[in-house]
């Protein structure tokens, strides 16, 4: 996914891509499903030999509730920006102009360099947002942790005897050691 950042004259323009989650090279991510390609949507800001472009991506997902595990229709998104500098004919590359910032990747193009490759940069967004605690609601109860079924719902009346039966186990074993111990 390239993207060519001097093809134009403009000081401003836009421009959108379309790509999948097999071409962003992103595994699946399990509670996460995309629902369709990802849309990445491009600012390009150009002033002569330097360009800045202000990437979002964004894709709805069915997304797992972090409690009851029911899916969730979510907009998944990241962004970045991205500072690119041509060198001019004869000017050498100076190393204190390319710095690693946790916000702007700069990067120096070679005099004849036209282009950058965004997928890199896409791919950092998205796995920096993964939606995981992500809830279908403030009030979700999430599951029972005896019989699984969604709390809130329906009435689960086991949680409490199943609860009393794990401690009624756990009494016995003590009281079987107990009077081991005894013997
Ligand atoms: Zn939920
Ligand atoms: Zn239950």
């Amino acid at each position: 996914m390239k993207l060519d950042l001097f093809q134009s004259k403009d000081h401003k323009r836009e421009e959108t891509f379309s790509v999948s989650l097999e071409e962003l090279g992103i595994e699946k991510i399990d509670g996460v499903e995309p629902l369709g390609d990802f849309t990445i949507n491009c600012r390009i800001i150009r002033n002569d030999d330097i360009v800045r472009v202000s990437g979002k991506v964004t894709v709805n997902a069915n997304v797992e509730c972090a409690r009851c595990l029911d899916p969730i229709e979510h907009e998944w998104s990241g962004s970045f920006t991205v500072v690119a500098k041509k060198t001019k004919k004869g000017e050498s590359l100076n190393d204190s102009e390319t710095s690693d910032n946790d916000e702007i990747n700069y990067i120096i193009l070679k005099t004849d360099e036209n282009s950058i490759e965004l997928s890199g940069f896409v791919h950092d967004a998205l796995l920096l947002d993964v939606p995981f605690k992500i809830v279908c609601g403030e009030n979700c109860r999430g599951l029972c942790p005896a019989c699984g079924i969604k709390l809130g719902n329906e009435p689960c009346d086991c949680s409490s005897s199943h609860a009393d039966e794990r401690w009624q186990d756990l009494k016995n074993l003590l009281d079987n050691n107990g009077s081991k111990n005894k013997n």
